[in-house]
């Protein structure tokens, strides 16, 4: 889950930055900001980004929602800086032109968002500030939707230093401004204590004097006649050590047969080195190729289109759970600015829940739900309703159970009238992936994963297919954007709450159903 946040915290950066790019700059051929960072990532992909973008696939709508959390953090950002001159991007030369005369101006004020362009680099600065120490200088300040200075951050404020020297602009200090995760809102947003602005004039010179023998070779890759050979690779999921899918990869990895090496269980890095030696399907890994007990399991599932089924371990989990049971899921949103007081950057702020209760074995199972409607804090809400919910003996079943343990302890934690509570509850959760994070049951057609939307289809026959909201992403942005746009129509708001309300029923009536099959299994 962690790496998830991560993942969506660069995304906020990167679609952001691309998106802008693409406004701004109809020469394919130019390199800026956002081809500069898909370069670092693949000269394959830097290749299509200039020469053949039709190729990429296109950005899902969901992403609007990515690409505004980016503006409303930039617009915060030019508040930490005030006084300053917004050059508006929409006409490409006008903000060109406008910068040069904002750079020369006597009396220089603070720039948000000035293009600069030079040869054939170009680079949109967030904020350029006078600088206090250095007559004539700016300074560079970058800002990130993210919570800490990261390597590819470093690489991209290198690469607007280079084009603003090559540009002849004068450059002092260099700035990440980022978001400080430990923030706390408190009424309006408090521009000085939501940012963390810190100096890396230091930290970038090992990227910026590499630039110009890297830039080179970009312009080459850019100038090939044909789309450079390159071989998929870990480098196609990951940036700066962060998951991130490169937009290319439902096109490269197209080759892959079904049940292939790369869905090995917690195995990418064997995945690739058995990829390179033309290995591509799991019921061809050799026997004597060195795989962990679990995936080992999954290669020999696969090679006998069967589950396994370790009954001894399955039958111990059961045992522990006591009934009345519940079977439970949340849905939460988690923003960059912090929308509601006591909240900090990013965190995860239920505002849905669907419980199924099982009184006794074999009982048939009551449902019960809570979805927030109003665009007040959800909270107080919600722990009202799931204290009602989850009565005061039992056992309480979740899937990958830590995300919804955490909400109750920061529930407990924000509202003391429900610490004691948040007390007695967590004791009694259990978690129904166990059993297929553990390997005590595997069906190939899970392809490795023990997430409930890979369990449900191979175990039950049941499948989140064809359902508007059916991943809990969309969940949190479809919810945000019917609850706080007032602007939406009435018809679209209702829909999407039956959609959210039928998704995380779904969830729990999914793990009613899983459990069902673990008894049946172990009697069997
Ligand atoms: S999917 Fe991989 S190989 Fe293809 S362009 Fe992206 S990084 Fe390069």
């Amino acid at each position: 889950m962690d790496d998830e946040f991560e993942f969506s915290k660069l995304q906020n950066d990167f679609v952001y930055d691309s998106v802008r790019d693409l406004k701004a700059v109809k020469d394919p051929k130019t390199l800026t900001k956002s081809k500069f960072l898909n370069a670092l990532q693949c000269p394959k992909l830097l290749w299509i980004r200039c020469n053949a973008p039709d190729q990429i696939p296109p950005t899902p709508d969901s992403l609007q929602r990515v690409f505004d959390t980016g503006h409303r953090v930039g617009s915060l950002a030019m508040k930490r800086f005030p006084g300053g001159v917004h050059v508006q991007e929409e006409n490409f030369m006008e903000n060109i032109q406008e910068t040069k005369s904002l750079l020369s101006a006597v009396d220089p004020r603070p720039i948000y968002e000035a293009g600069i362009k030079t040869g054939r680099l170009y680079a949109r600065a967030d904020i350029l500030v006078p600088s206090k120490t250095n007559s004539g200088a700016w300074d560079v300040v970058e800002v990130k939707c993210g919570t800490s200075v990261k390597e590819i951050y470093l690489q991209d404020v290198a690469f607007q230093r280079y084009c603003y020297e090559q540009a002849g602009i004068k450059v002092g200090r260099c700035f990440l401004m980022h978001i400080n995760n430990e923030y706390v809102r408190h009424g309006e947003i408090d521009v000085e204590a939501f940012f963390t602005l810190e100096d890396v004039t230091e930290e970038i010179v090992p990227f910026f004097v590499q630039l110009a023998v890297l830039l080179k070779g970009f312009f080459q890759t850019i100038d090939m006649p044909a789309c450079p050979n390159i071989s998929i690779s870990e480098g196609c999921t990951k940036k700066s050590g962060v998951r991130y899918d490169c937009p290319m990869k439902p096109v490269c990895w197209a080759f892959l047969p079904a049940f292939n090496v790369l869905e090995l269980t917690r195995g990418k890095k064997k995945g690739f080195d058995l990829v390179d030696q033309g290995i591509l399907r799991l019921v061809d890994i050799p026997d004597g190729f060195k795989l962990t007990d679990n995936q080992m399991i999954q290669r020999l599932c696969t090679i006998s289109n069967q589950a396994h089924v370790d009954q001894p371990e399955i039958s111990g989990f059961l045992q522990a759970i006591s009934y009345p049971l519940r079977h439970m899921d949340f849905e939460t949103i988690f923003e960059a600015i912090p929308r509601f007081d006591g909240t900090r950057p990013y965190q995860q702020v239920p505002f849905q829940f669907s419980v199924h209760l099982e009184e006794t074995p074999g009982a048939t199972p009551k449902h019960f739900e809570f979805l927030h409607k109003s665009s007040d804090d959800p909270r107080p809400a919600f722990v009202k309703a799931l204290k009602a919910c989850l009565g005061s003996d039992g056992t309480i079943l979740a899937w990958n159970k830590s995300f919804e343990e955490g909400r109750i302890k920061e529930l407990g934690e924000a509202f003391p009238e429900y610490s004691q509570w948040a007390q007695d509850v967590l004791p009694r959760t259990e978690d129904l992936m166990i059993p297929f994070s553990k390997y005590h049951y595997h069906h190939p057609d899970q392809h490795g994963s023990a997430s409930l939307k890979k369990v449900l289809p191979a175990f039950i026959g049941k499948t989140y297919a064809g359902m508007a909201i059916g991943e809990g992403g969309l969940a949190s942005s479809e919810y945000a954007r019917v609850t706080y746009d007032e602007n939406v129509n009435p018809t679209d708001r209702a829909k999407v709450y039956a959609d959210l309300e039928a998704y995380c029923g779904l969830d729990t009536q999914a793990m009613v159903d899983i459990l069902k099959k673990l008894k049946e299994i172990v009697r069997s």
